[in-house]
């Protein structure tokens, strides 16, 4: 059995999980470009660059997947950024919490050594 106070913080990282609303993986990004027209002010000295502009990058087996946003749609997407970060923090404790009441229950139930059993 969990001791309580572990189970106490478990259940409160659960209640955590389950508060959560979506989540996205991958990364917002905001640039600023050139147009590539020489006549314009983005290509003046100093240029004046076009932007921001509004990127999601999220990497897929391997290979990174850019998609253009508008300013909108990253409002969203930080938000569900934001909930995928808290989600990650929250398992990785879980788990840190659960090692370690795992270690305690095998520890209790260890072999006993020479016995035969
Ligand atoms: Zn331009």
């Amino acid at each position: 059995m969990m001791t309580s106070s572990r189970r106490g913080k478990f259940e409160a990282l659960k209640r955590g999980v389950l508060a959560l609303g979506l989540v996205r993986p991958g990364s917002l990004v905001r640039r600023f470009m050139p147009c590539g027209n020489p006549a314009c002010r983005c290509m003046g000295r100093p240029p004046q660059l076009h932007g921001p502009y509004h990127q999601w990058t999220h990497k897929i087996a391997g290979k990174t997947k850019t998609v253009r946003l508008s300013a909108q749609q990253a409002r969203l997407c930080r938000e569900w950024s934001s909930n995928h970060r808290k989600l990650k923090r929250l398992l990785h404790q879980m788990e840190l919490l659960s090692l370690k009441e795992t270690d305690r229950i095998l520890g209790a139930r260890s072999v006993h050594k020479g016995t035969g059993k």
